[in-house]
């Protein structure tokens, strides 16, 4: 049930473009704290594109915070250890000293808290495209409509137009690496021997560069990444090019024949974009459109949750919403932009290849927790 938010005698009205995670999460904390809110999705239903997520403690204390951490857990795991292997040769394996951390569908995580959102009475509407927005408190729908609100939140991913529509200063980049993400069937009993409720961060450098993150999801559920460089036309092809990928992981091939029936899967490259400021007069932009970044420490919905989070929370302490976000982009950016900073070193240098690169450097934005805004463990 949400509060009752006034400001100035009114109840505060918010618009939101994309329901991403970013955008799913700022709506029920918004809602949470009184808010109305509308929240924009331009594809025809509520669905996450991709395979499987990693979510750190500090995503996890979000989905405490909006009370959607129960549905969470159910149907997710955490695996006793992450590995890493060199050319199928274990080179280290960490548990982060109890931080605790989660792989799960993306589905699952996107349904979880667009359930939450339903549940708050946030009012969600498909098939709306937000093609521009004013930092007076406008947006203009791709039906011509334009609606007024409050607060004016741009969480429409990394190609977003809210923010492009306004004009935010931007610098942009794209990974040499890319990834195809896909979900199969665990397939333990016939993968044999081995630990294969772990993570296992599989590379090798040679005869070429190719790597596969070995994610169990669930008791079902494995989430595979396969990545090569973009310029390889074998490793980034789709449908999979099954040979390639079982003559390096040979012990793999009960789940690689599985993941080559996938016709539809996508290689992506990983994107990253810094904004000269993540505010503009009435509109605030959060997630992957306004710090997307490499997902080498799977910090980029974390950081979003958070960050999402953090707004609504910010704004319950200063009502004002102009000096709201800017306050809250004051507390929230250094730590994002820290994060983005080590996600770009270690895509570029291909460092987790190394093992043991989960420093405290590392996991400064996983330790953060938005409830209590603390550092912990
Ligand atoms: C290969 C890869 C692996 C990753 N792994 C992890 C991981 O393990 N852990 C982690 O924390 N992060 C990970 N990330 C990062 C994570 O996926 C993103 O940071 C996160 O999804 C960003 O969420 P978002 O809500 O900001 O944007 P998006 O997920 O892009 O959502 C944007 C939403 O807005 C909608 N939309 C777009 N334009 C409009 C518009 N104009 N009007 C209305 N709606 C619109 C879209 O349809 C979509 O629903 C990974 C990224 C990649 C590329």
């Amino acid at each position: 049930m949400a509060n009752i938010n006034k400001h100035n005698g009114k109840t505060q009205h918010a618009e939101i473009a994309g329901a991403g995670f970013a955008g799913l999460t700022a709506a029920v904390a918004l809602r949470q704290r009184g808010w109305s809110v509308r929240l924009h999705e331009k594809g025809p239903e509520l669905r996450a594109f991709g395979a499987g997520i990693y979510l750190w403690h500090n995503g996890l204390r979000v989905l405490e915070g909006i009370g959607a951490l129960e549905d969470v857990l159910n149907g997710s795991h955490t695996p006793p250890v992450y590995e890493t292997w060199m050319h199928n040769k274990s080179v280290s394996r960490e548990t982060f000293n109890g931080l605790p951390w989660r792989i799960m569908t993306r589905q699952h995580l996107h349904n979880a808290i667009a359930n939450k959102a339903l549940a708050e009475g946030v009012e969600i509407v498909v098939n709306s495209e937000v093609v521009a927005a004013d930092p007076s408190g406008r947006i203009t729908l791709a039906s011509g409509e334009v609606r007024e609100a409050d607060l004016v939140i741009g969480a429409d991913g990394v190609g977003s137009k809210v923010r492009d529509s306004i004009g935010f200063a931007q610098d942009r980049w794209i990974s040499k690496d890319g990834l195809i993400r896909l979900l199969v069937p665990r397939k333990k009993k016939e993968l044999g021997h081995g630990e294969w409720d772990n993570t296992i961060d599989m590379w090798n450098f040679w005869p070429r560069v190719q790597r596969i993150l070995y994610s169990p999801c669930n008791d079902d559920e494995l989430y595979l990444g396969f990545m090569a460089p973009a310029d390889d036309p074998n490793g980034s092809r789709v449908p999979l090019k099954l040979e390639s990928w079982v003559d390096m992981f040979p012990f793999l091939e009960p789940v690689l024949v599985e993941a080559a029936k996938h016709q539809t899967a996508r290689y992506d490259r990983y994107e990253t974009t810094k904004l000269d400021t993540w505010t503009r007069g009435r509109v605030a932009i959060i997630g992957d459109a306004a710090h997307a970044m490499c997902p080498a420490i799977a910090q980029g919905a974390g950081c979003a949750m958070v960050n999402a989070y953090s707004l609504a929370r910010e704004l319950e302490e200063i009502p004002d919403v102009e000096d709201g976000i800017r306050a809250w982009e004051k507390r929230m950016r250094p730590l994002t932009d820290r994060c983005q900073e080590i996600t770009g070193e270690y895509a570029a240098n291909r460092s987790l290849s190394l093992g043991n690169q989960f420093t405290a450097r590392a996991l400064e934005t996983a330790r953060y927790d938005p409830t209590r805004r603390v550092f912990s463990w």
